[in-house]
């Protein structure tokens, strides 16, 4: 996440169901520790695994929750809090994010060996 030239992690990833459009959505919610602005990054691929990407702040921010809320399937704290990560943890896996051919995010995901992944960390650029 990037807001006031800085970067920063969200502070929590919820994971959405598919729609009959959009795939692997996620919301990355985060506020921003410069200026405290609500911040909350909405991601879906589509069928042909292109990436989307759509910002909303403050009142926006709120909306794309409450919105997509009745999707949530998972989120990364109760990941975390029912996990207590990285404890069993295997190895990590870096993804990267194209879009139009150009690496836009990398995405670094803890994986086991009984097929779970979550994703730990996501860097943009
Ligand atoms: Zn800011």
């Amino acid at each position: 996440m990037r807001h006031c030239n800085s970067v920063f992690n969200a502070a929590d990833i919820w994971f959405l169901l598919d729609t009959e459009k959009h795939f692997n959505r996620r919301l990355y919610l985060a506020t921003c520790p410069v200026c405290n602005k609500k911040m909350a990054l909405y991601s879906y691929c589509d069928k042909d695994k292109n990436n989307f990407e759509q910002m909303f702040y403050s009142g926006g921010a709120d909306r794309i929750k409450e919105k997509v809320k009745k999707d949530k399937v998972s989120t990364l704290l109760g990941y975390r809090n029912k996990y207590k990560a990285p404890y069993g943890f295997k190895y990590g896996k870096n993804v990267e994010i194209k879009r139009n051919g150009k690496i836009i995010a990398t995405e670094q995901y803890a994986c086991d060996f009984f097929g779970n992944k979550v994703l730990v960390k996501r860097t943009d650029g």
